[in-house]
Order: C-alpha cells, then structure tokens, then sequence
C-alpha cells in the first residue's frame, strides 16, 4: 500500500533533466477546451486530439535503477546513469501562451516542470528534499522559484508531495492544487485549491483520475494533447504504458475508468510519475488497449 511510502534516507536523488518539445496541434472547432471539459464526465470517446507529437531523444533518460522500498515505483531496468546534464535549454521564454514541458527524473519518481511565458508550473515534487533538483530546472530555463505560479499534486503520496516542504520557501507566488480526498491531509504554507473535473488551471483541464488513491487528479492539455497523470498509469521504461500499479492501487476498478477517462481524450503525450521519460507515440491506442 501506498501509505508507507518512505524515503530511503541514504539514497541520493540523482537528477536528469530533458525536455519535451510540445507541438501545437490543430483540432476541430467544434471541440472547445469548455466542452472537452464538459465530456469527460460522460466518457466521450472520439474527442478530435489527433495528431501526434515528436519526442526527442531520450538516450539521457537516466534514472537510478533503485527503487527505493516503501514506494510504489516499479524498479526502472536498463537505466543508464544520471548526467544531470540539461538539455536543450531555452533562453527565457518569450511572451507566449506555448506550453513547454520539462521532465526532471529523480530517480525512481519523476516531477513535471511547464513552462507558459514566464510563468512556471510544477507537477509533483518528488520525494523530500527534491526542491533542489525542481529548481534547477526552472534556473535552466531563465526563469526562478518566484515564477512558479502553480504546484500541482496529482495526489498525496510522500514520493509525488514530499518535495513541497522543499519548494514553498522559494516559491511564494504559488498555489497548490490537489484533488478532493488527497488535499485535506497536504500540509503547507502556500494556499490550497481544490480541483476537480472541469476546473482549470494554467490553461490546462484538469481531470479527476482516482482509484491509486481518492483523489488523484491529472492535467490535460488540449493544445498540445499532453497529458501529466501522476500514477493513474506507469511507463514500463520502454516506451509502453501500463495502469496504476496494482501493488499500490486500493481501487484497481475505479483505476482502471481513470485510464479510460484518460484514453477518451486522445492524448499525444503521457507523462506520469514512474517507468521512464513521457511517451510521446501511439498514446491513446496504447491506453486504449490497457482497457
Ligand atoms: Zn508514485
Ligand atoms: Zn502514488
């Protein structure tokens, strides 16, 4: 169960940054943003986000093969060691509504930094004391801890929340947003949104995917059909997609409409907390098939 999770206090957080580039893509006028949001409470199939997008190279993926007990993190195989290196770092975004997507591994958990114009929003933050690592990659990207406007828990587990003691300090301009039944036990200085179906944020839908625990939520984004799930589902480290891990999953039933959920938006993109960088190809055929 997830509730013991514990960080190994021994075991170093090692640190690989890389970017995703995030393709703008077209989508039929019909569809809204508004009425994206409106139908996921129905399960709408067949939303028009097509056209898939490019991924870069992963060769850098590193992660630690570790993972650490106590966690739900399904053990990372043929990982290559951690660079830190920061790849194709940006200057200073400009003035632009364009989403950019920052995966930052660290180790067997991954946390998600977006960027829109000069503000920052993080998604997940890792065990404790990741807020290093975190704020690294908003400095690679020109922009600093005081541009991160949103920190986003996709739900209260101690390996996606434990880094917000971390953040909070430096981040003063944000808010955390959680889902209902995770948000009451997060405990911060910064305020607290509750989010669910059909609220936004950042300019992204947020979706309400439970059953790895109550209130586990995750963004979507329609421009681009990026998805950030947090663990509704897993990478398997090579490129695949599984469902929530049922080793740490209370709800596999529930979890398993939460994929569903997810599969109905046709998203591009899948980016999650463990097994791998984002996905970038074939996504909603592969969560489709998980069905
Ligand atoms: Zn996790
Ligand atoms: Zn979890």
């Amino acid at each position: 169960m997830c509730t013991n999770h514990q960080r190994v206090a021994s075991e170093p957080i090692t640190t690989t940054i890389s970017s995703v580039p995030l393709t703008r893509i077209a989508r039929p006028a019909r569809w809204s943003r508004r009425q994206v949001l409106m139908n996921l409470g129905i399960g709408t199939s067949g939303i028009a986000v097509l056209a898939a997008c490019g991924s870069d190279s992963t060769s850098s993926n590193g992660t630690t093969a570790a993972s650490a007990p106590g966690t739900d993190a399904p053990a990372a195989t043929n990982a290559p060691a951690a660079t830190d290196a920061v790849e194709e770092v940006a200057p200073r975004a400009a003035a632009s509504d364009e989403l950019r997507l920052e995966h930052v591994s660290l180790g067997f958990v991954s946390a998600y930094v977006l960027v829109r114009g000069s503000e920052v929003a993080i998604v997940d933050t890792g065990v404790s004391g990741s807020g290093d690592a975190i704020f690294e990659a908003v400095t690679g990207l020109g922009l600093t801890p005081a541009d991160i406007r949103h920190i986003v828990l996709t739900h209260n587990h101690s390996d996606h929340a434990g880094g917000l003691a971390d953040l909070e300090a430096e981040a003063t301009n944000a808010t955390v947003s959680a889902g209902p039944g995770d948000i009451e036990s997060i405990n911060t200085g910064l305020p607290l949104n509750e989010v669910t179906d059909g609220d936004e944020l950042f300019g992204l839908g947020v979706v309400h995917t439970p059953g790895h625990t109550p209130g586990s939520i995750s963004v979507f984004d329609t421009d681009t059909g990026l998805i950030v799930a947090g663990d509704a589902i897993n990478g398997d480290n090579e490129g695949g997609l599984t469902g929530a891990n049922p080793d740490f999953t209370p709800d596999m039933g529930t979890a398993a409409e939460s994929v569903a959920k997810l599969a109905a938006l046709m998203p591009s993109i899948a980016a999650f907390g463990h097994g791998g960088p984002p996905v970038a190809d074939d996504v909603a055929a592969k969560l489709a098939a998980l069905g």
